[in-house]
């Protein structure tokens, strides 16, 4: 892994938000990289910095208010420069991102195969037969029971814990190089929960993906994650392999956010 290039790589970001007079720094001076096929986790409690992070690297935060300073590099393309073009062409094409309530990614109008179809016509230029096959094909790698019959429903006719599947198919229709994933088994129920993290586990390992993986829940970390990055009030306060952070954590944040796992 070592010798791997990062897909992903952070140096001294800092992302800040216009104030009354001023920028407001929330995420200071932050770096990591996240190699091919490993998990990366951000952990931290509620308002630390981490969805700001992801939407930093994604450039998804809105221009005129916000400001992000250090680099970003995407399979060595550095991303902070890019046009506003150039940077839908990289989430479409480079990077997959699954986020807490799936709703919000659904069109509600669209039948979720169609969702999936539409995707792998514009991003991988199938014709209609070729992208429901596809589709069938991904519904049932997410294990959707009754694929088939279920193609045609909307979102709503979907339980939380389905449509995070669907999302993740949507994700995987991408062949992603980066899944970035926000906190994407917080709205479900524990045994949910553990089942989606499972899928996910073995997608990644089967499509050798990168994963940027950012919770707030130190179990989730445990499940997920090969190293973990600590975050607090918008710094990091400690990083580096999961299993030893669990042994050995070196900061009493980390400390305090361990002893609150059951
Ligand atoms: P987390 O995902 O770790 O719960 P966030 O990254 O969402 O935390 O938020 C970090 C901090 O940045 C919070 O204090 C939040 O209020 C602030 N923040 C997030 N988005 C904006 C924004 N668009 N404008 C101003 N402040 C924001
Ligand atoms: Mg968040």
């Amino acid at each position: 892994m070592a010798t791997a290039q990062p897909v992903l790589k952070v140096e001294n970001l800092t992302t800040s938000f216009q104030g009354d007079d001023d920028w407001l720094p929330v995420v200071r001076n932050l770096s990591f990289e996240v190699y091919p096929g490993e998990t990366l986790a951000i952990v931290g409690e509620s308002g630390s910095g981490k969805s700001v992070t992801s939407l930093s690297v994604m450039r998804l935060l809105k221009a005129r208010t916000s400001k992000i300073e250090g680099s970003v590099t995407l399979n060595q393309r550095g991303l902070l420069g890019l046009s506003e073009k150039q940077m839908r062409e990289v989430r479409g094409n480079e990077v997959a991102m699954i986020f807490q309530e799936p709703m919000t990614s659904l069109n509600p109008t669209f039948t979720l195969g169609r969702q999936i179809a539409e995707t792998l016509k514009t991003h991988r230029g199938m014709g209609s037969k070729a992208a429901r096959e596809e589709t069938l094909r991904l519904l049932e790698k997410v294990r959707i029971p009754n694929a088939s019959a279920r193609f045609d429903e909307y979102p709503h006719q979907f339980s939380g814990g389905m449509r995070q599947r669907v999302m993740i198919a949507m994700a995987l229709a991408l062949k992603p190089k980066l899944l970035i994933a926000d906190e994407p088994t917080t709205a479900l129920d524990v045994t949910i929960q553990g089942q989606i993290l499972d899928l996910i586990k073995t997608l990644q390992e089967e499509e050798g993906m990168a994963v940027l993986f950012i919770t707030h829940d130190m179990g989730v970390v445990a499940e997920i994650a090969d190293r973990t990055l600590v975050m607090y009030r918008g710094e990091v306060v400690e990083s580096g392999d999961t299993a030893d952070l669990f042994r050995d954590p070196q900061h009493p944040y980390t400390r305090a956010l361990l002893a609150a796992v059951p």
